[in-house]
Formats: C-alpha cells, structure tokens, sequence
C-alpha cells in the first residue's frame, strides 16, 4: 500500500487524505470565480519504488507509484503503458536527430485523459462514491465516462454546447449524463463546482481534484522507463490547456528523481496555440498568466479562459529549466498531416500541436537539433476529424477506370 499525504503547491501546508478533501484551506479562502484553482493539492508519497518496474499494467507497478491502497479498486479495462515510438522520418522532416513520439491516442477512450480518470474513478471507489463529475472541454468527460462505465459508476458531464460532435456522441455512448452547457468551459467548470456541492458527488474537475495531476504522472514514467536503452531524455514536448498534463508530467519525472531512479529531470516545453496561450505568454515574459478571453483555437481541447492549474505549472515547468512556445491555428492543422503521414499516427489538434511547437522551439533556439526529444501526443484524431479535413484535400470521386487511377496517382 502506497501511504501518502497531501501538500499544498502554494503554502506547503500538509493535510491527511481525506473523500472531501480537494484543496488546501487557507489558499483556496482567496479562490476568484472564474480563476486559476488556489490551493492545489500534490500528492506526496512516503515510501516510492526504488528500482524500475517493466509491467506499467501491473498491480505491483500502479500501487507502488500511485496513491491507491489496492489495485482492485481500478477499473477493468487497461489504461497507459502507450508506445513510445522512435520516428526518423519525422525527425528529418523537422531537422532534428533524435525524436520520439509518446503515442497516448492509444488509450481506451483516445486521449491521456484516462490515466486522470483511471485514478479518480478508483479513489471514488475506494471512498465508496457511485457518482462522479467533471467539466471538461469534451476529453476528460469522455475519459470519465469510459473509465465510470468499466467500473459500473455514474457519471455527470458538464461540457461547453460546442465541443466537437465526436466526443459528444462518444461519451454518450459510454452511458453519462451529459449537461451541454450554452457557455464556454470555464463557465461548465463552476457549475460543476456547484453541483458536486449541491449533490454530494465526487468533483474530478481537473487541478480541483488531486488525482487528475497524480493520475498523468504515469506517462512520465513510462517516458523514462521507455527510453532508458537510448540513455534520458532530454526535453519533452507537451500541449498544454489547464496546465494538467504538463504538471503531471513533471511530477511524474520528480518522483523518479526522488526516488533515485532518475539523475535528473527533463526539460519541459509547454506548446499552446496562439488563440490560448496564457501559460506560454506568462512563461515566455516572465509573468504570471492573465485570462484570455478571446481563447478560441482550432485546438479545442486547448481553449481555456484561464488556466486552472496556471501556478503549479508555470512553476513545475521553470523547476525543469523549461519554456513555452506558441503556434498558429494553421501550423496545428498542418501538423495533423505531418504527424500522421510520417509515423502512422493520427491526432487531434490538440495532440498534434507537439509537432508545431517543436518547429518553434527549434527556431527558437529553446531546443538543440542534436537532443534526446519526446512529444507529447495526447489525443486521437479520430475525436475530431473536421479539423483534420481543413488539412488535407479529398480528390473528387471519378469513373472506375485503370487511366483514371494512373492520373490520380502523385
Ligand atoms: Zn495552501
């Protein structure tokens, strides 16, 4: 059993686990509406594996490095322990030596989301909660729903009207409640506050609930793990919306460190679309992040008025001598293809923009050519594929003849 305790990212105040207890008391007195989360809570575990384990499925693996006190209370179906594949086609088409793709479409539902929603689903479990919530751009919902539906739980969506159809129907089709809310994210964020406290449901609102940042640390893991007969890597690409990715990511490779496993960290590179990008902005300038309320990239997974986990990110990314960069709607779409037509593997905007963001930071100068690089690719293609048609062009259909296929053929 994994004993841990909660420590606030703001104060260091420490608290016992507790089913209610989400974020530190004195910080989250000065929460705003609307405003990054205050008193965000990291789980420290006291006794962490001290040697590598290669089963990332196994019970030995996930109650070692995860604050759950038994496997059994995970949901049946197998979440993360995604390849991590070494592409030099697409390390030639960017210009750089050594580059890996860390293919998270692979999970159950298509996104990282689930290794949030695997932990959550079991800390639910564990506290004996039937009902879940989250608000959620469409991913996280849906990686509750898959997550909730493989564990027999009931689970609630808030999610903005307007999020990709895709993930709508899919998370429908796991059987949640879905609540579209006429509003943006943030707006379905503070309902979703409201409802848990209304209800008595289990709040899995990203950087609100501890185990959404615990949960992704397990693909830094298998990062490191993945990689080690090429030595470290050195720098790894992530998009970031919320800022809960990145943080579990980092936090993933600071519990290797601490546990002797690892000598030191990677560098972190937040990629944001120029539409969203307050991390990056504030990253870049030195600053702390400011709303923006013009957020409204092609990458919809991205799009936050304000980040909910800004401080915790923002400082996790500079501790790992990291930076951000920012790209263009039109780079995204077009990393689609690049991604996909030099590895085999498709995404979402939001999983692509790793590809634009290495292009940036290698003009830049933020990334050296010669690196170990991993991206963070963290979402199917198959959630959205409206925008993938903005990036390619579909031949009209013509008669079925041997001349006409010669004349299609580039
Ligand atoms: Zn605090």
């Amino acid at each position: 059993m994994a004993s841990f305790k909660l420590r606030c990212v703001e104060c260091g105040a420490t608290y016992a686990e507790e089913p209610t207890r989400l974020v530190c008391d004195a910080c989250s007195a000065q929460q705003r509406i609307g405003g990054e989360t205050r008193g965000v809570l990291e789980v420290v575990i006291d006794h962490l594996p001290d040697r590598w384990i290669d089963d990332f499925g196994s019970s030995e693996f996930l109650t070692g490095f995860l604050p759950i006190n038994d496997a059994g209370h995970l949901p049946p179906i197998p979440v993360g322990g995604t390849p991590l594949i070494k592409t030099d086609a697409l390390a030639a088409a960017i210009g750089v030596e050594y580059l890996w793709v860390k293919d998270d479409t692979r999970n159950p539902s298509g996104s990282t989301k689930d290794r949030a929603s695997q932990l959550v689903v079991a800390k639910a479990s564990e506290y004996r909660i039937d009902t879940i919530a989250a608000a959620s751009t469409g991913n996280a919902a849906t990686a509750l729903a898959a997550m909730a539906a493989a564990a027999g739980k009931k689970a609630v969506a808030f999610v903005p009207a307007k999020a990709p159809e895709a993930k709508l129907i899919q998370m429908l089709s796991y059987g949640i409640n879905l609540i579209p809310v006429l509003g943006t994210y943030d707006d379905a964020f503070e309902l979703c506050l409201a409802a848990c406290q209304a209800f008595g449901w289990y709040n899995r609102n990203t950087a609100l609930n501890p185990f959404t940042i615990e949960g992704k640390k397990t693909m830094a893991l298998e990062i490191a793990h993945q990689i080690r007969g090429w030595g470290k890597a050195d720098v790894v690409l992530v998009p970031v919306g919320d800022g809960v990715i990145i943080s579990g990511i980092a936090k993933g490779f600071a519990d290797l460190r601490r546990a002797g496993l690892l000598e030191s960290v990677p560098r972190l590179i937040a990629v944001q679309p120029s539409r969203s990008a307050s991390i990056a902005t504030a990253l870049r300038a030195g600053t702390v992040p400011v709303p923006d309320p013009m957020a409204d990239s092609v990458a919809d997974s991205l799009n936050v008025l304000m980040p909910r986990n800004a401080f915790q990110c923002v400082k996790m990314v500079q501790a790992s001598g990291g930076a951000g960069v920012i790209v263009e709607d039109r780079d995204i779409l077009d990393s689609i293809r690049v991604l996909a037509s030099s590895t085999g593997v498709f995404a979402e905007p939001a999983g692509a923009i790793s590809v634009a963001g290495l292009r940036q930071a290698v003009a830049d100068g933020i990334v050296g050519a010669d690196e170990r690089i991993v991206l963070a690719v963290t979402g199917s293609g198959l959630k959205d594929v409206d925008a993938a048609a903005r990036a390619v062009r579909r031949p009209d259909p013509v008669e079925p003849t041997l001349e006409m296929v010669e004349k299609m053929m580039n």
